[in-house]
């Protein structure tokens, strides 16, 4: 359904500046706002639907401040584009037959043009009957039923957070309901509706925004996913290249114990092996975030998110040697007092802080690149066929 500016204005919602969007930090997002002015507006359908979950993507999304959640879905932040949050069953008012009945009448009539997102995993055991969100004439419908049959026709899926993208903590070991993420499931099926994954436990409110935004204003290639179909801009680098403690690190002073100041690293953190750009986004505003707050990263955005261990067992980079094992390097020219044969020294020692740096990252990126297979392994888990 189109609308004229004129007429959005009508209903007495105010319009906001797409200029005033915290995420568009992400690249080229501007630019296609500006391209995608019009003098009438659209209403694109979202069905929100939460499947194996606790709600907290959901909650993540109601803290959007930059923009709030009204103007999402009140105003026309987008130009040209209104996104009308047609079904949500944690925030919506209707229930039973009625809210059963609202998202058929949007498949129905917006085949093809609807977002379809999903929060939370798909649990496949015993024929999917430990996720089951509503009935139909009397019959079960499982999550999983409801979220195959509406991808389909959707524009395109946002599996939003840990559960949804990888399957999060309804999988972790030892998986009693056989929960997968969407990718997954869908490689199962043979559904080749487009995916994206947004993960995160919660997702960042900037992620789940700054991806719909871009996705309706330049379509799936201007987000740019990476080969676990992330958007890349807010998934490029890891934690720990981006981190405020990064120098504690770097000077190889580690807390051994919580509530001491140093690199967290001996305390678990997952920076080393995590993407996302928490570091610089920042939580709750722009205020702080995990490391910066004293606890270390627990690897939420990691596809194998929440591991196997404990949250709290150092990982793998851990073992390699640190450049705590180092003197700090020394910048700059030599100082008077510096004969060559110490700079020399010094630059020798530099040069093998920084073998040992690229020894670490390299070790996590090989982490990395060692777990993608198996999240693209498109068999579902032991017991579910
Ligand atoms: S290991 Fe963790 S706390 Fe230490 S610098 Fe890296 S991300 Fe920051
Ligand atoms: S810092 Fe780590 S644990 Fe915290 S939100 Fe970011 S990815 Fe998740």
């Amino acid at each position: 359904m189109a609308l004229t500016r004129r007429e959005l204005l009508e209903t007495g919602i105010g319009t906001v500046s797409v200029l005033s969007f915290s995420l568009l930090s992400f690249p080229g997002l501007e630019k296609l706002a500006k391209a995608a002015e019009t003098e009438t507006v659209a209403e694109i359908p979202v069905i929100w639907m939460a499947t194996g979950s606790c709600s907290g993507c959901s909650v993540s999304l109601l803290n959007s401040t930059s923009p709030s959640i009204q103007e999402v879905l009140l105003g026309e932040v987008l130009p040209g584009k209104h996104v009308s949050l047609g079904f949500h069953a944690t925030v919506m008012a209707a229930a039973g037959e009625l809210a059963m009945d609202a998202v058929g009448k949007i498949a129905q009539e917006h085949k093809g043009q609807y977002v379809l997102v999903v929060d939370g995993g798909i649990s496949v055991k015993d024929d999917e009957l430990y996720c089951t969100v509503g009935e139909v004439d009397g019959r079960r419908v499982s999550a999983y039923e409801l979220v195959r049959d509406l991808s389909r026709d959707a524009l395109a899926v946002l599996a939003t957070g840990a559960c949804a993208s990888f399957g999060g903590v309804p999988a972790a070991p030892p998986n009693p309901t056989a929960c997968v993420g969407i990718g997954r499931r869908f490689k199962h099926e043979g559904i080749d509706t487009p995916y994206v994954n947004i993960p995160g436990c919660p997702p960042h409110p900037d992620w789940i925004v700054g991806t719909i935004a871009t996705l309706l204003l330049g379509g799936l290639e201007a987000l740019g996913l990476d080969e676990l179909h992330r958007p890349a801009p807010f998934f490029r680098d890891t934690i720990h290249d981006n981190c405020s403690l990064r120098g504690h690190f770097d000077r190889g002073n580690f807390a051994q114990h919580f509530g001491e100041h140093g690199c967290l690293l001996k305390l678990g953190c997952k920076g080393p092996i995590t993407f996302s750009d928490c570091g610089i986004r920042k939580w709750n505003g722009g205020t702080s975030w995990c490391c910066e707050a004293g606890h270390p990263c627990i690897g939420c955005c990691h596809p194998e998110f929440p591991f196997e261990q404990s949250l709290f067992a150092p990982v793998e980079p851990a073992d390699l040697p640190f450049p705590a094992a180092y003197p700090s390097a020394v910048e700059g020219p030599p100082s008077k007092d510096v004969d060559t044969g110490t700079y020399v020294t010094l630059g020798l020692i530099g040069a093998g802080a920084f073998l040992a740096g690229v020894g670490v990252t390299a070790a996590a990126t090989r982490l990395q690149a060692e777990e993608e297979p198996e999240v693209a392994d498109p068999s579902p888990p032991e017991g579910t066929e």
